[in-house]
């Protein structure tokens, strides 16, 4: 049989994952970048055990391990008392239950470690200025629709192309993303302007009434990454625009000067307004699925977005290898093992969201009140069924 040819739309971490994966297994992939260059912006992102798995599948995780600091705890703060109300530790107990560390890295890094091995790949092709606007399915295969006037034959397409996906226009057709009203801020600052008493080696969190703070050093410890979060109903997306350190103070005078003054050591502070939407139950058409945040965008409250697009590309490239002869059964096969998992996400993100990260009054007593009383093994549980699975496997199998 001739070597199957499958384009990627997106050149973001799901859709170079979704190469690596694919290259691996014997697939030549051909990513379509619609930007100029291929990178990712300036700030953290947070690694699950999940994520280590699927690195490694891809053949760079000891490249991204390199690059990543490995904190040594998940720590919740009240962000009105500047108390701790609870950490859970990620040190050997917990790797060794779920088979890898957690960790933080700068999603440069990450991204130039999957780009760095697609270019090291024969069978990868990288086109930038490549915008697909659309696709048809065909006899053979897919159409698919380039701006500009391009077309270009494949067997498949992948939609990796992120909140704002052309793909899932035609595979879904459900309008818009829906806008959260939550607007986060983020700031990266060299180690030197963080206060000394929160150099802390942990990915933090201060939940405070409609608006939390989260912190984590980065890049062996050269910079720390700052995201300041307002639930103020914002009503238009925005993503990545520069504000004034006055805009990002407004909504937080309530909270302990502990958490505030993370909002005055930052500097050149961009914003987004968050969008997610609601899971659905089709991710393909035909030739065409979709992967990552074109499949499944949700809040980052559970830092799992980027997450799960590499579950979904490790998934994916099983799912493609296991059905050659039949490659919409293997697009279906794809969709249907990671449709719950996803959708468990997305809907959590939000009630993270409404119950942990944003509670106030009462509400936030009994956060308090409830999590002060989970053990370390509680907390383990309770996340096992996401960090204990590797994307091809059920929860607790990863070890
Ligand atoms: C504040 C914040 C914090 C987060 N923290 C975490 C975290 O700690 N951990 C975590 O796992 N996740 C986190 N996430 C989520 C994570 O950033 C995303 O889920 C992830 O980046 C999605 O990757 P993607 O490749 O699917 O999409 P994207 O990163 O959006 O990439 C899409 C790519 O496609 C390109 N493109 C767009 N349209 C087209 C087109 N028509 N044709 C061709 N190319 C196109 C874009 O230029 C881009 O390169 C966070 C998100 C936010 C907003």
């Amino acid at each position: 049989m001739d070597t199957q040819t499958i384009a990627v739309a997106g050149g973001g971490i799901g859709g170079l994952s979704a190469a690596l994966g694919l290259s691996k297994k014997g697939f030549d992939v051909v990513v379509l970048e619609k930007a100029s260059e291929l990178g990712e912006i300036g700030a953290g992102i947070q690694l699950g055990p999940n994520a280590f798995h699927a690195l490694d599948y891809f053949g760079v995780g000891v490249a991204a391990r390199d690059k990543a600091v490995f904190i040594d705890m998940l720590r919740l703060m009240d962000a009105v008392s500047g108390e701790e109300i609870i950490h859970i530790p990620l040190d050997e107990p917990f790797r060794e239950r779920f088979g890898n560390p957690y960790a933080v890295i700068h999603r440069a890094d990450l991204h130039g470690v999957l780009l760095d091995a697609c270019r090291a790949r024969e069978n990868i092709e990288l086109r930038v200025n490549s915008e697909v606007e659309g696709y048809t399915n065909t006899a053979a295969g897919v159409s698919v629709r380039l701006a500009g006037g391009d077309a270009l034959a494949a067997d498949v397409l992948i939609g990796a192309d992120g909140l704002w996906s052309n793909v899932r226009g035609s595979v879904v057709d459900d309008g818009p993303p829906r806008v959260s009203g939550h607007s986060t801020y983020r700031s990266v600052i060299p180690f030197a302007q963080m206060p000394e008493e929160l150099r802390w080696n942990a990915a933090t969190l201060w939940a405070g009434p409609k608006c939390h703070i989260v912190h984590y050093p980065l890049s062996d410890w050269k910079y720390f990454n700052l995201v300041v979060t307002y639930h103020n109903d914002a009503p238009e997306p925005v993503a990545g625009k520069p504000v004034s350190k006055e805009e990002v103070r407004q909504g937080f005078a309530h909270i302990h000067e502990s958490a505030q003054q993370i909002i005055e050591i930052g500097n050149d502070w961009r914003l987004w307004v968050l969008c997610d939407r609601d899971p659905v139950e089709t991710w393909v058409d035909g030739h065409v699925a979709l992967l990552g945040d074109a499949a499944h965008p949700m809040m980052q409250y559970y830092a799992q977005g980027a997450c799960m697009a590499m579950e979904d590309a490790v998934c994916l490239s099983d799912a493609l290898d296991g059905h050659r002869a039949d490659i919409h059964a293997g697009l279906i096969a794809y969709q249907d093992q990671r449709l719950v998992r996803t959708a468990r996400v997305q809907l959590g993100a939000r009630a993270i969201g409404d119950h942990i990260n944003h509670a106030e009054g009462m509400h936030a007593r009994v956060r308090n009140e409830i999590l002060r009383a989970m053990s370390t093994e509680d907390c383990y549980d309770r996340l096992a069924w996401l960090y204990g699975s590797t994307g091809l496997t059920g929860a607790e199998t990863a070890s």
